[in-house]
C-alpha cells in the first residue's frame, strides 16, 4: 500500500527534524503522551493539532496528509506526520 505525499521536496527540505531520537527519548522516559505540533510555513510558529499521542501510536499512524487550522495565520495547513513534533510537556516551541 503506497500513500501519496503531497509535499514537494522544497517543503520536505524546509522541515526542521528533531535533534533527538524521539522514540529512543520515549522508551527512556517511559513513553509518555503527547500532543502534535506542526510549524506554520507562513509565520514558522510551531501550533498544537491537537492530537494527543505516544510514540508507538504515532508509528502506527499511516503517511496521510491531515490539515489544520492554524491560530498563527488563519489559514489551514496540510501535514502528515513527518511534519510534526511530539511534545510531551504540551508546550510550544
Ligand atoms: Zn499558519
Amino acid at each position: 500500500m503506497t500513500a501519496t505525499l503531497h509535499l514537494d521536496r522544497g517543503a520536505l527540505a524546509r522541515i526542521v527534524r528533531p535533534r533527538v531520537d524521539i522514540a529512543r527519548v520515549a522508551r527512556e522516559s517511559g513513553g509518555g503522551v503527547g500532543v502534535l505540533l506542526i510549524t506554520c510555513p507562513v509565520t514558522g510558529k510551531e501550533f498544537s493539532t491537537g492530537i494527543e499521542t505516544d510514540e508507538q501510536s504515532l508509528d502506527l499512524i499511516p503517511h496521510t496528509v491531515a490539515r489544520s487550522l492554524c491560530p498563527h495565520c488563519g489559514d489551514e495547513h496540510p501535514w502528515s506526520k513527518l511534519d510534526a513534533r511530539l511534545s510531551e510537556d504540551g508546550s510550544v516551541g
